[in-house]
């Protein structure tokens, strides 16, 4: 039902056999409030920036062991510094994968999963790492096999999204129509393609002022192909409208939001890592990259720190010296010339202390009026993948990849091969789907979630295919994170271009200088694995630029560009 899978990647044209034209030109997630070619800047031979000798082995602080944080200090490393990584909990962060106890080569992915390959940065980092990635089983996706959708009670087996009544080819034209009359979505798509950043610009700001106060339902309601559908049709598309489905719980989000994904496909072609998505900042804290300044060859980011990052910090403070002060929480405190944070933001009032003097008070309200959605996701490992088993009398598949209006929402079936335990994803939800399931235990959650299904799929015993113990997770829950990610409301872009820009400091005073935010919620793309890399290559440029280090010839960084293709300010 996706509105941004009209050329299936089999259609494009093989790497190598001819040179793409703009139409066929892969959509990147070239993000229209900063459209830099983050892929480009990795890409160049002469790397991201230049450090002057002597500061080559100056340490830097980087908070939090996530994406964002690994990707800065792995950066930061390779120009000569030395990153001083901290971490509450485990290296990886939200990208954090659970294996069974009984079957320990058996995963779940607790928090991101599934990385479309629109996300140019983070796969730059997939591909040098080494990493295998496979097709993820979206609804409808061509890995999926068959996909049902149930809504009031009534159920539809699709293998492809040919298979589904007219009403739902009805829905998916209504929203096809109300993004391309509203938000010209083609013409957006078109000037991606062609990395024609003016136009994305020109597209870009004159949508801003009309949809920054807009909501994502209030924008399809308004919209004249919704209106012309009705109800029913505004309903549906909550449950499976686009990409991977389930989006209702962020129909009070801004439609801003909403945009970025659809525009950038990252709700399309998604992959999943091998192994668990917890690999890659695994691999990045391990690799050894070749050629690098000033460390010695094999130095990598475990090795600069002894195989452990640091501790849980408690507190920033701007010392007599003008060094950063960074405390632990078991109280080693240590100066720096310059700290990046990559923890969620609202982390740095609730749980470190940091001294209100080291930001603007317009940058507190920013991260004090944060939205962060909740997140619950449910795994129970079975003994094989049963339900690709027939049913002799209907001739499908008895248990498919499943989204419903019920308590679970969506339904993944994952596996590795038809002789091996593998994994059902009972149930992922965001928002009041996922605070329903805050207060109850494991066992609590399997048990509705079954019920649930049972409803779907009368006389399937899935319970009996179970084997192990559920996992389970409710980011909220975790004072490490406090939320899964961040989603802007109706007139946050205000906000989110402060957060964004921070990095570039050259209009603060000094003693506002040196302290770097980065992580997916400092992008315009957050719960997106990409924004977390490319706000750690903003910090990379800003801690660079503060120590003052300079730019490559030929490779301007995001702080050279920001004032020519940044965020614009409204009003
Ligand atoms: C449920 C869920 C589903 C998702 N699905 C997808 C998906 O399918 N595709 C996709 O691309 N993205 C997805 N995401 C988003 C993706 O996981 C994130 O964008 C990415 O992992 C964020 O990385 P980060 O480094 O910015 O932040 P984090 O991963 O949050 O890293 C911050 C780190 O800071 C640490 N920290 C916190 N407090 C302190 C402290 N006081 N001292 C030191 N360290 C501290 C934390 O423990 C954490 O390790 C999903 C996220 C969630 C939660």
């Amino acid at each position: 039902m996706t509105i941004a899978t009209e050329l299936p990647a089999e259609q494009s044209p093989e790497p190598g056999t001819r040179k793409a034209t703009p139409a066929e030109a892969p959509i990147t997630m070239l993000n229209p409030d900063f459209p830099f070619s983050y892929d480009h800047y990795l890409a160049h031979p002469d790397g991201l920036a230049v450090v002057p000798p002597e500061l080559y082995g100056t340490e830097v602080a980087v908070i939090g062991a996530g994406l964002s944080g690994l990707v800065t200090a792995y950066e930061l490393m390779k120009l000569g510094l030395r990153p001083v990584v901290y971490e509450a909990d485990q290296i990886g962060g939200r990208l954090r994968t659970a294996s069974f106890p009984s079957a320990p080569g058996v995963v779940a992915d607790l928090g991101g999963m599934r990385f479309p390959v629109s996300g140019k940065a983070f796969y730059h980092y997939v591909d040098l790492l080494g990493l295998d990635t496979q097709d993820f089983p979206n609804p409808l996706a061509p890995a999926t096999s068959s996909t049902v959708i149930e809504l009031a009670g009534k159920k539809h087996y699709a293998a492809t999204s040919a298979d589904l009544p007219d009403f739902f080819h009805e829905v998916a034209a209504a929203w096809k129509a109300a993004v391309n009359d509203g938000a010209a979505f083609q013409e957006m798509q078109d000037a991606i393609r062609a990395r024609d950043t003016a136009r994305i610009k020109e597209l870009w700001n004159e949508l801003l002022p009309l949809m920054d106060e807009q909501t994502f339902y209030g924008f399809i309601a308004a919209s004249n192909a919704f209106k012309e559908a009705g109800f029913a049709h505004r309903e549906a598309f909550g449950q499976v409208g686009f990409g991977t489905g389930g989006w209702d719980t962020d129909f009070p989000n801004s439609i801003l939001e909403i945009l970025r994904v659809v525009y950038t496909d990252a709700d399309d072609q998604h992959r999943l890592i091998s192994g668990g998505a917890q690999r890659l900042p695994e691999a990045l804290w391990h690799h050894a990259p070749s050629g690098i300044t000033h460390w010695p060859e094999g130095t990598s980011l475990a090795s600069l720190h002894s195989g452990s990052p640091r501790g849980a910090v408690d507190r920033i403070q701007r010392g007599s010296n003008g060094d950063l002060m960074v405390r632990e929480r078991w109280g080693r405190e240590t100066g720096y010339p310059a700290v990046v944070t990559t923890c969620q933001s609202w982390l740095l009032s609730t749980r470190i202390h940091t001294e209100e003097s080291l930001f603007p008070a317009e940058l507190w309200t920013a991260i004090e009026r944060s939205h962060y959605m909740q997140s619950s996701k449910t795994f129970v490992m079975v003994d094989r993948p049963f339900w690709k088993d027939i049913d002799p009398e209907t001739g499908r598949e008895v248990l498919s990849m499943t989204l419903t209006d019920r308590l679970n929402r969506a339904t993944y079936l994952l596996d590795d091969g038809p002789d091996k335990p593998a994994v059902i994803l009972l149930s992922y939800t965001w928002n009041d789907d996922a605070l329903k399931w805050l207060s109850l235990t494991a066992e609590e959650r399997v048990k509705l979630m079954l019920h649930s299904l049972e409803q779907i799929y009368p006389g399937v015993d899935i319970a009996s295919h179970i084997v192990g113990q559920p996992i389970t997770v409710s980011w909220e829950a975790d004072p490490n994170f406090m939320g899964a990610f961040k989603a802007n409301l109706p007139g946050h872009y205000r906000y989110q271009q402060r957060l964004f820009t921070h990095f570039k400091q050259d209009k603060l005073p000094d003693s506002q200088r040196g302290i770097f935010l980065a992580g997916d919620d400092v992008s315009f793309t957050a719960g997106w694995a990409e924004g977390a890399v490319t706000t750690g290559l903003n910090a990379v440029w800003g801690v660079v630029n503060h120590l003052g280090g300079s730019p490559v010839p030929g490779n301007p960084g995001p702080g050279e560009l920001l004032d020519e293709l940044g965020p614009i300010s409204l009003d």
